[in-house]
């Protein structure tokens, strides 16, 4: 696997960054997740938007343009002949020395290795996952943002350590008021008296790609939706759930805290954007370069 390491395409036991790189000493940097379908790079520029987006936010200085990292991305995976995969493209601080400031880190360094996509098993796709509610609580606006996506995710690791102990592959997580805001990884919608529900962004769920995705659906296919605050007493009585993410996709809930929801299996509709979704992957986004 060749891994690019700013700008440079090197072997992946050659990938390396300093142990003075403030991202890994503060998780001082931000960071993407990316899928590729089908020989193209679905939502690139959305994904590039919210990387720019976060870097700003924290006054990090992305090394090269997003019409440069757009490139480079492409030919990462072009590199790796990757016609379908994923990529993780990371921008950190860069090197400095032992102290928190980052005027002493002059250079910033981006990375992206692209590699082959690790799902969740088909099995869940077609039966539901069984979700829980974990006590860490989602970032709060009034400490860091939580639209940025940073490599400050411990507090959302702590919940799926909190997950796994209950047998659980994902979590809800909840604001300090206990609105549901988002999982550990991925957003969440409940379908619930005949509308489409997610958590608006500002109670602390990402403005995720494969939601704002699966909210054009929703558009399109005349479903009412609305972005609006609800809590676990609506999940549970909710006739449908699913949860969105680059990685997952959209992927059905069909139990949570140990309620069964609606009929206790994926539902018509969430059947319906999961294929709704599969078709847009299909022709979406630039084309990666490859050879032959
Ligand atoms: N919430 C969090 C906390 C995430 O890390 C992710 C995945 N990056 C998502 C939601 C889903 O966002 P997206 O659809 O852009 O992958």
């Amino acid at each position: 696997m060749l891994v690019n390491v700013n700008g440079k395409l090197v072997d992946q036991d050659k990938a390396v960054v300093s142990v003075f790189d403030h991202g890994l000493l503060y998780g001082d940097g931000v960071f993407e997740g990316i899928r590729a379908y089908h020989g193209r790079v679905f939502r690139l520029d959305d994904h590039l938007k919210r990387l720019y987006d976060s870097a700003k936010a924290i006054l990090l200085k992305v090394p090269v343009s997003q019409a440069e990292m757009r490139n480079q991305v492409l030919r990462t995976l072009a590199a790796n002949h990757l016609k379908d995969g994923y990529v993780r493209l990371v921008v950190t601080r860069g090197v400095g020395d032992l102290g928190l400031s980052p005027d002493r880190c002059k250079e910033q360094t981006y990375f992206i290795i692209a590699d082959k996509i690790n799902l969740y098993p088909e099995k869940y796709y077609r039966e539901g996952l069984e979700i829980v509610t974990v006590p860490t609580r989602r970032n709060v606006n009034e400490a860091l943002s939580p639209k940025i996506k940073s490599l400050n995710y411990l507090n959302n690791i702590m919940a799926k350590i909190e997950a796994g102990q209950r047998g659980a592959l994902e979590a809800i997580m909840l604001t300090q008021e206990g609105y549901v805001a988002e999982c550990t990884g991925d957003n969440i919608f409940i379908l619930r008296r005949g509308k489409l529900l997610t958590p608006p962004c500002y109670l602390g769920a990402l403005e995720g790609v494969t939601r704002e995705v699966v909210m054009e659906l929703a558009a399109k296919l005349k479903i009412p939706f609305a972005e609006e605050p609800f809590t676990r007493y609506d999940v549970y009585t909710s006739d449908e759930a699913f949860l969105t993410g680059t990685a997952a996709e959209v992927v059905p809930v069909v139990k949570v805290d140990g309620r069964s929801l609606g009929s206790g299996k994926p539902g018509a509709l969430t059947k319906r954007l999961i294929a709704a979704f599969r078709k847009v992957t299909l022709g979406d986004g630039p084309k990666i370069p490859l050879k032959g």
